[in-house]
């Protein structure tokens, strides 16, 4: 790490769904967000949030411009975190039903996975991050059903992953961004940090 590194810019994409909030904990944290609505947006940021929402109505804005095509290789080499909608279109795979996807990260995820009962709901869990605990605030919640190799998983559900990490890709099933709890965000910042000084 480089010594008194400046803040990070971090994009959030803001096409639909819950990138305010995403906005106000990258501020609370010393990071400097940027709204992301146009490809050209993309331009000289460190890392990228995509938030949660519906994924099927953000695929149809990507679809203007673009956009898909440009995030899809951006996505490959610049640290990116999805939380819900945002993981769904980081997957591999989508299920229930299948969807495009941009096909980032090596994980198979099942929408709406929970049922209409229990869809939103708060949970807190053991973590492998330090610190304890992690409340987990699910929302229509996908359920990642399986991982490829390389991808780590730091917290699960009922035995399944809902927070992994492969590389420079953060996953979560579940709203941080809802959470007083910051250190999800903070283990993206650390690792837009790694990936800023290795290059
Ligand atoms: N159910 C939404 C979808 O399938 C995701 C829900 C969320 O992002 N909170 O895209």
């Amino acid at each position: 790490m480089t010594s008194a590194p400046g803040p990070l810019t971090i994009g959030v994409l803001a096409l639909q769904g819950a990138y305010d909030a995403h906005a106000r904990t990258l501020t609370a944290l010393g990071a400097i967000p940027r709204l992301v609505r146009v490809p050209q947006e993309l331009n000289g940021l460190d890392g990228l949030i995509m938030p949660g929402g519906e994924s099927t109505t953000m695929l149809k804005f990507l679809d203007r411009n673009g956009f898909f095509e440009v995030l899809q290789s951006y996505v490959k080499s610049t640290p990116t975190f999805g939380t819900c909608a945002g993981a769904i279109l980081l997957a591999t795979h989508v299920e229930s039903p299948t969807q495009r996807s941009l096909g980032a990260l090596d994980i198979t995820v099942e929408r709406n996975a929970y049922g209409r009962q229990i869809d939103s709901t708060i949970l807190t869990a053991e973590t492998v991050l330090p610190g304890g605990p992690l409340e987990m605030v699910f929302i229509r919640a996908p359920r990642i059903r399986l991982t490829g190799p390389g991808v780590e998983t730091l917290a699960t559900r009922d035995g399944f992953p809902t927070l992994v990490r492969s590389g420079h890709l953060l996953a979560a099933t579940f709203h941080p961004e809802l959470s007083h709890d910051s250190r999800v965000h903070q283990l993206f910042l650390d690792t837009v940090r790694q990936h800023k000084s290795a290059l």
